[in-house]
């Protein structure tokens, strides 16, 4: 534990940091970071999909890409991307090019038509609740906002969601119908899920109701820093051993491996569910992109050759979290002032300031031109009791633009916790 300076100390403190703080507002800065999006010499690793097809428009079975049909994906397609989903590729179904669509839509689905067929309806239900592991992602909790859906948040430590709360809370109400997860690399913990994590997360089928589902988000699945990255366990593995296939949906995309917004997102689900999916999709669509999704096959062709890829996303993300590590470590490290993750990957560092204080940090920052997340938007209905988590997110700003932003940031974490102390607090 840090011990905190003297009073007169504080007040000196505050005095100079003041006088900091004044200078990076009179600087005009104009800097951002908000979301986790690539930036653009990420995307311009997978520039290469333009033009790949050269003209064969041809299927590795044949049929012409161009035309209607394939609702589940092409099977080339199903084949490479099932690994990253830990699935078989039976198990998988390719659509759209947002996987948090096909959230959406399976939630929905769940709620109007049921995720198991006549009367598994959520909409049937009384009441409709999803558990929440906070700090979590906001538009996973916007999903819930949009439907009516009742949140609970359960706290994460660093093996993931607590299980105990998760297992407790399941079998107390039966009105909680889903529960959120990022197994790899979490928003905004950047946690991987241990294999005990994951183990009991299999189990849930054996007691929960049966029209319950785990949402496995598996966004980071490959997006790794370095290579002794902590290993994901197959929840899909996990249920066979439980035969509870059912109770999980998997998604990912490669938003963040090839082009984030044209790319292809999929989900991976027991056939069963797979085939309830199909029947309400095949009623919105004759079939998905599979032009866009035989460049995919092209480009990134196999296990090895994705992995080569993702190599360089890392070559080029790890200075960004070095940048934003460093900065936390230099200013902030063994002050008392907060505490933060050290992600082995995934798009972002979770810092917790002292109770209270997460709204006036990012308030500050937003007055010296460094704008953060909101505050609250990594709880459920952007309320964080503690008010002290902060999500940054350190891909798309040039490494130098980081530094700065780091460098106002901590200088608002220091501000609000002397003038705290001053106060008290
Ligand atoms: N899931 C998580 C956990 C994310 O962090 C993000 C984007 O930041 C998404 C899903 C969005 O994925 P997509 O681009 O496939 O809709």
């Amino acid at each position: 534990m840090a011990t905190r300076p003297s009073r007169d100390a504080l007040v000196a403190l505050e005095k100079t940091l003041a006088a900091t703080y004044q200078d990076w507002q009179s600087r005009g800065l104009n800097l951002d970071m908000t979301r986790g999006k690539p930036n653009a010499a990420q995307l311009a690793l997978s520039d290469a999909l333009d033009g790949i097809l050269g003209g064969d428009f041809k299927a590795a079975d044949g049929s012409d890409l161009r035309n209607y049909g394939g609702l589940e994906g092409l099977p080339e397609a199903r084949a490479l991307f099932a690994p990253m989903l830990q699935v078989r590729p039976d198990e998988v179904l390719i659509g759209g090019n947002s996987s948090l669509t096909l959230m959406y839509t399976t939630v929905l689905f769940a709620w109007l038509h049921g995720p198991a067929g006549a009367g598994s309806a959520w909409r049937l239900e009384k009441d409709v609740k999803f558990l929440c592991p906070v700090p979590g992602y906001d538009r996973h909790f916007a999903i819930c906002e949009d439907l009516g859906i009742g949140m609970v948040p359960v706290a994460m430590d660093e093996h993931g969601p607590d299980m105990d709360a998760v297992e407790r809370l399941i079998q107390a109400d039966p009105s909680i119908k889903g529960i959120w997860c990022v197994p790899r690399f979490s928003n905004p913990s950047g946690v991987v899920y241990s294999d005990a994590v994951v183990e009991r997360m299999a189990r849930l089928g054996t007691v929960a109701a049966k029209n319950f589902r785990i949402f496995w988000d598996n966004a980071y699945s490959v997006h790794a820093l370095h290579d002794t990255a902590p290993p994901l366990a197959s929840l899909m593995d996990a249920c066979r051993r439980h035969g509870t296939e059912d109770s999980v949906y998997v998604f990912g995309s490669t938003s963040k491996i090839t082009f984030a917004g044209a790319g292809l997102a999929f989900m991976g689900a027991s056939r069963a569910n797979l085939g309830v999916i199909c029947k309400h999709l095949g009623k919105s669509t004759i079939g998905p992109d599979k032009v866009n999704q035989a460049r995919h096959v092209r480009f990134l062709r196999d296990e090895a050759t994705l992995h080569a890829h993702m190599a360089k996303h890392a070559a080029l993300l790890a200075p960004r979290f070095d940048a934003v590590l460093s900065a936390l470590e230099t200013e902030l490290g063994g002050q008392g002032m907060g505490h933060w993750t050290r992600p082995e990957g995934g798009y972002f560092v979770s810092f917790d300031t002292l109770p209270g204080l997460a709204a006036t940090v990012v308030a500050l920052a937003a007055a010296a031109g460094v704008k953060l997340t909101p505050a609250g938007a990594t709880w459920p209905g952007g309320k964080d009791p503690q008010d002290s988590n902060i999500r940054l997110a350190p891909s798309f700003p040039a490494v130098d633009d980081i530094r700065t932003a780091m460098a106002v940031f901590t200088c608002c974490v220091k501000l609000a916790t002397v003038r705290a102390w001053l106060q008290g607090g």
